[in-house]
C-alpha cells in the first residue's frame, strides 16, 4: 500500500537532520499513567520498536515518529503526552 502524503511528511521530517532533533524531544514527553497494567500492547505495536517495558511499565526512547500508534492501541487509555503531572505530596 501506498503512503499518503501526510504519512510521508512525517517520514521525510524523520531524516530531516533538524526535524529529528525536534521529534527526538518530543518523545520524551510521552508517559503512561497509573491505570496502565503492563499489558505491554504499546511495546509490541511501536513500529520503531524503541519502547521498552521497565518494570512492567512502558519507557519511550528514540526515536519517535509521532505516529500515535501506542496511543490508540493502549486498552487502558493510559497514554499521555506532556508534562507529566507533579508527583502528589
Ligand atoms: S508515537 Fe509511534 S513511534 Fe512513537 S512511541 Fe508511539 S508507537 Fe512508537
Ligand atoms: S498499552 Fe497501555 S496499559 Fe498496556 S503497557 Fe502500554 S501504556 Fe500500559
Amino acid at each position: 500500500m501506498a503512503a499518503g502524503s501526510e504519512e510521508m511528511g512525517v517520514i521525510k521530517d524523520f531524516f530531516n537532520p533538524k526535524k529529528k532533533i525536534e521529534i527526538k524531544a518530543m518523545a520524551d514527553n510521552f508517559y503512561a499513567t497509573d491505570d496502565c497494567d503492563g499489558c505491554g500492547e504499546c511495546y509490541r505495536r511501536c513500529p520503531t520498536g524503541h519502547i521498552k517495558m521497565i518494570d512492567g511499565r512502558p519507557d519511550w526512547g528514540k526515536p519517535c515518529l509521532m505516529c500515535a500508534q501506542c496511543g490508540t492501541v493502549c486498552p487502558k487509555g493510559a497514554i499521555r503526552f506532556g508534562r507529566r503531572p507533579a508527583p502528589e505530596s
